[in-house]
C-alpha cells in the first residue's frame, strides 16, 4: 500500500482491485458480501496511515475511466468520484465554472474529498453537494441534501460506495479563476510541509482552541523524530515521511504527541487521519 498512499508508508493489501465499470464494482462487492471477505474503499489515499501488516480484503480502487466522467449542465457539474480534484478543477475552469478553486493543492478524489468534506481555509466542499450517488451494499441510493450531513473534515457518507456527485459551481472567468488558485497555492506552499511524504495534518483542530499546530509547537514538539518518521519544521501538525518511516514509526510520534499535548494542555487530539489495515 506504500504504492498507494501519499505517506508511502503501508503493508500489502490481500486483494487490490480496480473494477473497470459500475456492473464489476457490484461483483467485487457482492463476492466481498456473500464471502465475508471485508473491503475498503481508497481514493488517492492521501488521508490514510496503512499499517505495516497491511489491509485484509478488498482495497477497491475506482481509478477506471468509468468512475471518472465530467459532465457538465449550465452551473452544475456531475463528476465521477474516482476523478482526481486537480483534475475536475482544471476542467471547470476550461468552462469558466469557478467555486472550487479552495480546493487547489488538496490532493486526492472526489470521493475522498466528500467523505473528509475536504476544504481550506474555511471554506469545505460539502457546501456545493447538490446530490450524491453512492452503493449501499448493492443497492444504488441517490442520496439528496436533505440526507447528507458534512460537518469539519467529516460526514455521514462512511460505509457507502461513492460513485458520483452532482456540485452547484459558479460562472466565472478562467483567468480570476486560475489566479484565485495561484494564489491559494503560494500561500500553501508557504505554510504547509509539501517537500517530504505526509498526509497534510494528522490531527483536527480542537474545537475551541489554539489550531492544533500551535498546541503542538508550544510543546516543543517541532522537529521531534521517531524512526524515519518526524513532525515537521514547517507545520507542526504535519507528521513527515523523513527517511523510510514504518506506520508504526508515525503512531508511536502521534500517541506521544498526544500524551504530551494533553500532559501540557488537557487537550485530547484526535486524529483527523484514518488508521487502516493491521499495525
Ligand atoms: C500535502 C497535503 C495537503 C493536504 N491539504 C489538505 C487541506 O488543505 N484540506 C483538507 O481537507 N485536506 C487536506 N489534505 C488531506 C487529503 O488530501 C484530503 O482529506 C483528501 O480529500 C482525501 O482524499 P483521497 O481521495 O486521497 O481519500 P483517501 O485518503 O483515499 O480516503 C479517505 C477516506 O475517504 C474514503 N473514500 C475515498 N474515496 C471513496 C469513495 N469513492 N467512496 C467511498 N469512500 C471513499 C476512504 O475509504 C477513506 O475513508 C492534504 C493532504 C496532503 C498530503
Amino acid at each position: 500500500m506504500s504504492r498507494h498512499t501519499t505517506f508511502k508508508i503501508g503493508g500489502p493489501a490481500d486483494i487490490f482491485v480496480c473494477p473497470e465499470d459500475i456492473d464489476d464494482l457490484r461483483n467485487i462487492l457482492r463476492y466481498s458480501e456473500s464471502h465475508k471477505i471485508d473491503h475498503f474503499i481508497i481514493g488517492g489515499g492521501s488521508k490514510l496511515l496503512v499499517g505495516d501488516k497491511g489491509i485484509r480484503g478488498f482495497v477497491i480502487s475506482l481509478s477506471a475511466p468509468a468512475f471518472n466522467g465530467i459532465e457538465f449542465d449550465g452551473e452544475t457539474v456531475v463528476a465521477g468520484c474516482g476523478i482526481k480534484v486537480h483534475e475536475l478543477i482544471k476542467e471547470a475552469s476550461e468552462k469558466d465554472l469557478g467555486g472550487l478553486e479552495f480546493l487547489a493543492g488538496i490532493p486526492g478524489t472526489l470521493g475522498g474529498a466528500l467523505t473528509m468534506n475536504a476544504g481550506w481555509p474555511s471554506k469545505a466542499i460539502g457546501d456545493l453537494v447538490e446530490e450524491i450517488t453512492a452503493l449501499k451494499g448493492l443497492e444504488k441510493p441517490r442520496l439528496d441534501k436533505s440526507g447528507l450531513k458534512f460537518s469539519y473534515r467529516s460526514s455521514n457518507l462512511e460505509g457507502l460506495v461513492l460513485v458520483s456527485a452532482k456540485l452547484k459551481l459558479e460562472k466565472k472567468a478562467k483567468d480570476k479563476i486560475e489566479a484565485e488558485i495561484k494564489k491559494n497555492l503560494e500561500k500553501k506552499r508557504k505554510t504547509q510541509e509539501l517537500g517530504y511524504p505526509s498526509v497534510g495534518s494528522i490531527f483536527l483542530n480542537p474545537s475551541g482552541n489554539s489550531p492544533a499546530w500551535e498546541v503542538i509547537d508550544k510543546c516543543g514538539l517541532r522537529g521531534k523524530q521517531e524512526g524515519g518518521a518526524a513532525v515537521s519544521e514547517k507545520h507542526a501538525n504535519f507528521i513527515i515521511n523523513r527517511a523510510n518511516a514504518t506506520a508504526s514509526d508515525v503512531k508511536k510520534l502521534i500517541d506521544e504527541i498526544q500524551k504530551i499535548v494533553f500532559k501540557e494542555h488537557q487537550i485530547m487530539l484526535k486524529l483527523e487521519t484514518k488508521l487502516i489495515g493491521e499495525f
